[in-house]
């Protein structure tokens, strides 16, 4: 080290404390970067990598960005899960003895954005933490710095909780304690891109105490310390505009794990990983970015308690009949800026002078929010316009302060108004007397030295002068003129009288600009005593909004208010898929019923390919989800009860994105259901068993059905393909077939996309092949084959149980049940081997084993008897 420069040891020894972060170090007018920083930074932002002399025999890698121009570098490389750490040189280089002094000012972080394009108006950037104690649970917590909102919860079920919970939360960066468990951390890094940071501390500081005044679990403080020492080491700076912390439990909402959630689609789609195609795109109406962010969490986080359900739909109801008014509240909404983010960067110390007009425009459309919700006379809306506050002192203090249409800079002045403060007025009177008179001096002058062309003019280098031309010097007096610079056809002449005034006028205005930065800092800090209560003002408007964006899609599309029963039953008329409706043309979509109760507890469906049955099953999911977030429901009529959680998942065959081995994946998905689903849980499984041999999907799927069917009696809807498995509806009381139906034209099939009672009668593969359009020769072949299959089918069948047997042996079905007695047919075409599996697998008790444990069974025993 003692070799490098005093400079670059200076940068050494800051960067031991970056060592995970890009140090943007502060040279005059640049950042640069060193080393292998310098190297990695010239690839990821495409700059010119340089070199410096550093005082060792090689030079050192150096690039670097201008100070102006370095948000939008910082910006790429935190989009990217870098970190930035800001290093300022903090005293005056001309003043400096030896190297300036330079110390790091913040540390830029993927989960402490607080603008740029990295930070999307309509959601939230969250920081999340865990805290790991040694009982088992976890400490849950996550803030939004923009916003300043933190929650925290406990959580006791397991590190699938905690996994579940980070992605609902879709944080861009974890903090963690360094011993945090190695699987656990990679894992998390599985599910979602995370940048992950590390935080020993959790004790609590002063500076944040009030802020966790209402919370009392001393493990919830903990989680939270951790949080919050994070924000202030990185941050460096006072965070005014944290707000409360609030606790929440899980249970409070409907419970979606992560897989339901993205096969669902409710807030980004499978395949482009967008929201364009989600629940949340069809449902945005919103017209406040605030609004926006809320809507996406309420889509996140479903209510369960019927009270509050109720309280927005009462809501969305009034909002709906008052078009005229709702109308009214979309327009004046849409004046309102993200008055939240903006409390954020008032605390911050970056909103400049525009911010503020924009913050003063907002509050001012609050009174007129007011009266239009008055107008609606609702006893809900009345609440809601009392508690908008139109925080007058705010809007009085910047209407005195700020010019209407002030600079983007808040250092060059023209930012306050006249009249504001009298020091300010008097050098303002100064500068423009001084413009007057010199105004005046170009008349004067002309009319003195009879010189028509002379002119007054003014330039940065030479300030004030006199312009004659060439052929006009001789007119000028002797001795009266000092000559200050020469142009091709003209001179330019400065008086001393001229020279007084600029200095003047200068004077005046370099203290009016200072003075206006102060004036402008002393406006900005008063309005963040106000930040509490902007805070509370943004919640209002975003819940409003989110109101009356679900009373405008609920109108437009012709939704109907479901109600809410505790009898466990579904009764769904005419419903439809929310977002397949809005995609394709209303008049297409076919609508279907549902209905379902204590004796329908699982629907089984069938029916060809691409008949309707996965958009079926997920339209029923929507509309509980829809109705549970407050919303109105795409249907004519909808009676439904309050579900605790809803669990998707989707055979591995249909899961052609995430491409892993993904037959474990599907089991693992149906595991989680299983374990977790209650009698108040919905659960859909669509063609669960696709992702292996056909015995094999058709056994698991199965066991499956069965086990929920008298285990779990959850409701539930399971579409397959395997037909054989329609025969359960024989055997488990609670199970009925229905199918979706198509007929046959011209030997083709026509899909009608309508769900009828019953068993399909076949599965339809070839048709599909033929709509696909194979060669006619490959499809006859096909027919051929399948014909065969049919024949052998008929002479190896067997029926599943004795008591079945003559149904069964009359629906024509095949099935293979582990379960059963081997029947003496059965047991003529089994080998010796396989008759003592079968012999030993009487012997199991299945229904005493965890799901896990009888699939496993299941699956070993299948792969003796195979092989
Ligand atoms: P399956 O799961 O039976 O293979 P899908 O549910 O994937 O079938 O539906 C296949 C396609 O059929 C969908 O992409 C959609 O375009 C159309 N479809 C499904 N349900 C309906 C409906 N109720 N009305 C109109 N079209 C529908
Ligand atoms: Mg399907």
């Amino acid at each position: 080290m003692a070799a490098y420069t005093p400079m670059i040891q200076q940068y050494l020894r800051v960067k031991a404390d970056y060592e995970d972060a890009f140090l943007f170090f502060r040279l005059g007018d640049f950042y640069e970067m060193f080393f292998d920083d310098a190297i990695k930074a010239s690839q990821e932002l495409e700059i010119t990598l340089t070199s410096r002399e550093g005082g060792s025999e090689d030079r050192i890698p150096m690039c670097g960005v201008p100070y102006h121009s370095a948000p939008q570098y910082i910006e790429q490389l935190v989009d990217r899960g870098y970190k930035v750490a800001i290093c300022e040189q903090t005293e005056d280089p001309k003043q400096a003895k030896g190297v300036v002094k330079r110390e790091v000012v913040q540390l830029i972080t993927p989960g402490t954005m607080m603008e740029g394009k990295g930070l999307h108006e309509k959601e939230n950037n969250f920081i999340a933490t865990i805290s790991y104690f040694a009982d088992n649970t976890f400490g849950f917590a996550y803030n939004d710095l923009s916003t300043g909102e933190t929650k925290v919860t406990m959580l006791s079920s397991g590190f699938d909780e905690v996994l579940n919970e980070l992605s609902i939360s879709g944080a861009k960066e974890l903090i963690i304690a360094r011993d945090f468990n190695g699987d656990w951390q990679r894992k998390m890094k599985e599910r979602s891109i995370l940048t992950i940071s590390f935080e020993e501390d959790c004790t609590g500081k002063d500076s944040y105490q009030p802020l966790l005044e209402e919370i009392s679990q001393d493990k919830l403080h903990q989680t939270t310390a951790r949080l919050f020492n994070y924000l202030y080491r990185t941050q460096k700076r006072s965070l005014d505009h944290l707000q409360k912390v609030s606790t929440y439990q899980t249970n409070q909402y409907m419970k979606i794990d992560y897989f339901s959630k993205r096969n669902l689609e409710l807030t980004e789609t499978i395949r482009s990983k967008g929201k364009k195609g989600s629940l949340l795109w069809l449902l945005d109406e919103t017209k406040t970015a605030m609004g926006g962010r809320l809507l996406k969490q309420w889509v996140d986080r479903p209510l369960v308690n019927e009270q509050e359900i109720i309280r927005r739909q009462t809501l969305v109801e009034t909002l709906i009949a008052a078009f005229f008014e709702r109308e009214e509240l979309r327009e004046k909404l849409k004046e309102v800026y993200d008055l939240e983010r903006l409390a954020g960067r008032v605390a911050f110390g970056n909103v400049n002078a525009r911010d503020l007009v924009q913050l003063r425009r907002s509050l001012l459309q609050i009174p007129n929010l007011k009266e239009v919700l008055r107008k609606l006379s609702n006893h809900e809306a009345e609440m809601l316009a009392e508690r908008l506050d139109a925080c007058e002192e705010v809007v009085d203090l910047l209407e005195r302060a700020i010019v209407e249409n002030p600079p983007l800079s808040i250092k060059d002045g023209n930012m306050i108004k006249d009249g504001y403060h009298e020091q300010l007025d008097q050098y303002r009177d100064a500068t423009r007397n001084g413009k007057t008179w010199i105004a005046q001096l170009e008349k004067q002058e002309r009319e003195k030295t009879g010189i028509k062309s002379l002119k007054v003019g003014y330039n940065r280098v030479f300030g004030y002068y006199i312009e004659v031309t060439r052929a006009n010097l001789h007119l000028l007096k002797e001795g009266q003129y000092e000559r200050k610079q020469t142009l091709t056809n003209a001179e330019r002449f400065i008086t001393p009288d001229l020279k007084e005034k600029e200095a003047l006028i200068l004077q005046a205005e370099e203290k009016s600009v200072e003075l206006e930065y102060q004036l402008f800092t002393s406006v900005r800090e008063h309005v963040k005593e106000f930040i509490p209560r902007l805070q509370a003002l943004a919640k209002s408007i975003s819940e409003l909004d989110v109101l009356q964006c679900f009373a405008t899609v609920s109108e437009e599309r012709h939704y109907v208010k479901p109600s809410f029963t505790k009898e466990r039953k579904i009764v769904i008329k005419d419903g439809r898929h929310a977002v397949v409706e809005k995609v394709m043309n209303a008049q297409e979509y076919v609508p279907n019923d549902c209905y379902m109760d204590a004796d329908r507890e699982m629907l089984l469906i069938t029916g060809p390919n691409m008949s309707g049955k996965s958009t079926y099953m997920r339209q029923i999911a929507l509309t509980a989800i829809l109705g549970q977030i407050g919303c109105f429901v795409p249907a004519s009529e909808a009676i439904l009860p309050i579900f605790d959680q809803v669990f998707t998942r989707i055979g591995a065959a249909d899961d052609l994105i995430s491409g892993q081995s993904t037959f474990m994946v599907e089991m693992l998905e149906a595991r989680n259901a299983i374990v977790n689903a209650t009698q108040d849980s919905l659960i859909l499984f669509d063609e669960i068993g696709r992702g292996t041999s056909t015995y094999d999907g058709m056994a698991l799927a199965q066991a499956i059905i069965e086990y929920i069917h008298n285990r779990l009696g959850a409701k539930t809807l399971f579409s397959t393909h395997y037909h054989e498995l329609t025969v359960l509806e024989e055997e488990l009381p609670m199970v009925k077939n229905v199918h979706v139906s198509a007929i046959e034209q011209n030997g083709k099939v026509v899909f009608l996309h309508k769900i009828k009672e019953g068993a399909a009668d076949r599965s339809y593969g070839i048709h599909v092949a033929q709509l696909a359009e194979l060669p006619e020769e490959l499809i006859t072949r096909a027919n051929e084959i399948l014909a065969k299959l049919e024949q052998t089918d008929e002479q190896i069948k067997q029926p599943s149980t004795v008591k079945n047997q003559n149904k069964i042996a009359e629906k024509n079905e095949a099935q293979l049940s582990f379960f059963d007695e081997p029947t003496e047919k059965k047991t003529a075409v089994l080998s010796t081997k396989e008759k003592r599996i079968i012999e030993k697998v009487k012997d199991i008790d299945i229904l005493d084993m965890t799901p896990m444990e009888a699939l496993n069974t299941l699956y070993e025993l299948h792969k003796k008897l195979k092989g």
